[in-house]
């Protein structure tokens, strides 16, 4: 679905340690070259320049810190002819998206799965990116659509919410029936689509593990992410949750350091933006704090920081 095809050259950047070899599998049954070279950015560049690959695999994050990293060694990203990336695992790809694609001169689509079942169970079409993930899985993975707190099934169609729960129609020894996921997603469509696939998109609200409850308001911290990344180029979208209790339950205000961007303008102004436009969007009061630059992360991104033990 991503544009691997037989003759691709795959630069192979782990999701996770322990499926990555299932990865390499599914390259490979294309037909295309696997090339793994774990999280060094050196054999990265390497791959491209002097071994001909033309596709990457990694997390959403990795997509990020790899351009960063190609861009702060003085090498034109374009340079490297990356044309195919492939991943995601952890949601984000819509805020990175364009950024990735015209750095590198590539297109690039997010996928999801869950290590216990299957490492793909959902994916963009390069036609439609952007617009959700599709169900792809079918005859693999039964999926299912249940309320996280009363646990009763919904029925899918187009604007429904709630918790995938999976079942593995294969597995042999022990097939997981019934699995909960704890990833909260909104059913965006049924029908069929411009590529031709027929099943239905899905986006992801968030994780049920992440949830935080903010005077009775459920409020995920992708959510949180997404209206301050709407006021991109003040703020770069780097966000980092402050939580001096465990969660789910927060008490107002939310303690939230935000990442200015490259023309923060009056900083007194944009907190107080920032507060209010999280105010009207997500209900709750948020304390923000700006902050000249957050951690990067090569793997997955961390938005909650816990400050207790
Ligand atoms: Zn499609």
């Amino acid at each position: 679905m991503g544009g691997v095809r037989p003759l691709s050259k795959v630069v192979n950047i782990p999701t996770a340690p322990f499926i990555a070899d299932t990865f390499r599998e599914g390259i490979e049954r294309t037909g295309a070259t696997n090339i793994p070279v774990g999280f060094n950015v050196d054999r990265c560049i390497a791959a491209y320049q002097y071994q001909g690959a033309d596709a990457l695999h990694g997390t959403v994050s990795f997509w990020s810190y790899f351009l960063d990293e190609v861009e702060r060694k003085g090498i034109d990203p374009k340079s490297l002819g990356l044309r195919t990336i492939i991943g995601g695992a952890e949601g984000g790809a819509n805020l990175v998206r364009s950024r990735i694609e015209e750095g590198f001169g590539c297109t690039a689509i997010e996928g999801m799965g869950m290590g216990e079942m299957s490492c793909v169970i959902w994916g963009e079409c390069v036609e439609e990116r952007g617009h959700g993930m599709h169900y792809i899985a079918q005859g693999n993975v039964h999926v299912e659509l249940i309320d996280p707190i009363t646990l009763e099934s919904k029925t899918i169609r187009e604007g429904a919410e709630g918790e995938l729960v999976y079942s593995a129609l294969h597995s042999q020894a022990m097939p997981l029936l019934r699995y909960r996921s704890r990833d909260n997603v909104r059913i965006l469509t049924t029908d069929k689509c411009t590529c031709g696939r027929t099943g239905f998109r899905i986006e992801v609200i968030g994780r049920t593990d992440d949830m935080l409850t903010i005077l009775g308001v459920n409020v995920y911290p992708l959510a949180i992410r997404d209206v301050v990344s709407a006021m991109k180029p003040e703020v770069s979208g780097a966000i980092e949750i402050q939580l001096e209790k465990p969660g789910p339950v927060v008490e107002p205000p939310l303690k939230l350091k935000v990442e200015v961007g490259e023309n923060p303008g009056d900083r007194e102004a944009l907190k107080k933006k920032l507060e209010t436009t999280i105010r009207e969007k997500l209900i709750f009061r948020a304390n923000v704090e700006l902050v000249d630059e957050l951690p990067k992360y090569q793997y997955k991104t961390q938005l909650i920081k816990k400050l207790y033990e």
